[in-house]
């Protein structure tokens, strides 16, 4: 049974009955007998499609965006942007998916020799619910203009997200069985990756479970793309515009109520600048409206679920026993719901939950160091690598800086780090291998094909 719970109430929602072994086997049976005929389905029929998804998308922005509200607590002002970007990646690849996947000529001795995409067959996405459209089309748009098809197992608290999913792509037009979501757990995962259909598996979510179902796709020869967690380091040099520094740190830490993998986590300043842009970050960290999602005012709402919010807040305990100092925040507030406020802690240390792990919710980690070199050490001393960031006033020091110096998939100079359909997204070390987005993501399940004919 899976089961939707308001994080504001603390109230069900709705309850789904998950599919049986049987049940899901049939549907992975039927949507491998479709990708048969759509693999050869035109650019121009699956652009059409995926124009209709898009503008079913915006058409249904604000009861998607309360959806997201009630079953794991984002903003509406957040969900109406997401379903936004989830209609801007599909246009994108209706746009661009036949030049990205267009044959390449290589010379050789022969008369012809050419390189081929051609699709794998049935991928399966398992996915996170911190942003329960977003993941899913970033995923779904390549994936089907690619001529791939799909199922998803999406999270287990954002089932009504899931079927919404279906529903959209189904009335936009795209064939049966093309795309389906199984409501299933994740103990039921191991089986479909194991199923022959499945050709692939994209995972989004933490390192504990990439690294199980990496192993599991390893065990069949599968491929996978990983898109792990993260704690991102954000630099603030001595040269750096400093108001605008915090605005821009304090939006990457609050964004989702700091659920996101790429949210800014630790922020590593140099001493000379420490207490003024302390005191900048501070004021723009306690600046939002927090409190019930569904209020269109509200600026940041509770955390997806209870046990998150007490886990993320035995995190700051346990750095605090070990000599963090709270600054702002770090108490359960007296109301009802998986509340939890901006929080900032300082004198943040290795050893720390705070240093070492990923904090999954608006909690900070300031660190204080002497200069640059100290700054990128600390800042590259993580198991992740997913995002970074650097602020300074001289674009060419923090080109450098991002460019040649941070262990990091996506960094970013003078502003927050977000994924953008056009720019690869993706990690290293244990935020995951493989890329999404951009010409890079449409390739990772593809069959490179070499043609040469004599
Ligand atoms: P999660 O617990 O790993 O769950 C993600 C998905 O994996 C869910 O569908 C979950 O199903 C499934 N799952 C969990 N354990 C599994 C296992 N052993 N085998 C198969 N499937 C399994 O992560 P989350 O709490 O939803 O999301 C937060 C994490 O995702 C954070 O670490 C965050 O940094 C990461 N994330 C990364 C990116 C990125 O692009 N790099 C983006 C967003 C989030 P159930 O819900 O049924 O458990």
């Amino acid at each position: 049974m899976l089961k939707a719970i308001n994080p504001a109430t603390g109230k069900t929602v709705q309850t789904y009955e998950t599919y049986s072994g049987k049940g899901v086997e049939k549907i992975i049976n039927s949507v491998d007998k479709s990708w048969h005929k759509w693999r050869s389905a035109s650019f121009a029929k699956r652009a059409d499609i995926m124009q209709n998804i898009s503008s079913l998308l915006k058409s249904k922005k604000e009861e998607l965006a309360l959806l997201m509200a009630v079953e794991m607590g984002k903003v509406i002002k957040e969900g109406i942007a997401e379903i936004e970007k989830c209609a801007w990646v599909c246009d994108y690849y209706a746009s661009n998916a036949e030049s990205f996947l267009e044959n390449e000529n290589i010379s050789t001795e022969a008369k012809l020799s050419y390189v081929s995409y051609q699709p794998l067959g049935t991928i399966l996405a398992v996915m996170p619910w911190n942003f329960p459209f977003w993941q899913v089309f970033r995923f779904l748009a390549p994936t089907l203009m690619a001529g791939n098809t799909a199922v998803l197992k999406h999270a287990s608290n954002v089932p009504g997200c899931a079927l919404a999913i279906e529903e959209i792509v189904r009335e936009a037009g795209l064939p049966d069985n093309v795309f389906r979501t199984l409501l299933i757990g994740s103990n039921q995962v191991e089986n479909v990756i194991r199923h022959h259909a499945i050709k692939g598996v994209s995972l989004t979510g933490s390192t504990p479970a990439g690294k199980s179902v990496a192993s599991i796709a390893g065990s069949e020869l599968k491929k996978c793309v990983l898109e792990l967690g993260g704690s991102d380091p954000y630099i603030i040099l001595e040269d750096a515009n400093l108001g605008e520094a915090a605005v821009k740190c304090a939006a990457g830490r609050l964004l989702n109520a700091g659920q996101s993998c790429i949210g800014a986590k630790r922020f590593i300043v140099l001493d000379e600048v420490y207490a003024h842009f302390l005191e900048h970050f501070t004021h723009e960290m306690n600046e939002g409206i927090f409190g019930d999602p569904t209020d269109e005012e509200v600026t940041m709402g509770p955390l997806a679920r209870t046990e998150l919010r007490d886990e993320l807040h035995q995190q700051v305990v346990d750095s605090v026993v070990k000599g963090a100092e709270v600054i702002l925040g770090g108490e359960i507030p007296h109301r009802k719901g998986a509340y939890y406020p901006p929080t900032i802690l300082e004198n943040v240390k290795p050893g720390m939950p705070a240093y070492d792990e990923e904090l999954f919710g608006p909690v900070a980690s300031v660190i204080r160091v002497k200069d640059e070199n100290e700054a990128i050490k600390i800042a590259n001393d993580t198991v992740f690598g997913l995002g970074a960031a650097v602020f300074t006033k001289d674009i060419k020091r923090g080109n450098k800086i991002a460019e040649e110096k941070l262990d990091a998939g996506c960094c970013f100079v003078n502003d927050f780090v977000k994924s953008d359909p056009r720019l690869p997204f993706g990690g290293i070390k244990e935020s995951g291998f493989g890329r999404e987005l951009s010409v890079h993501g449409i390739k990772e399940f593809m069959n490179v094909k070499t043609v040469l004919v004599k």
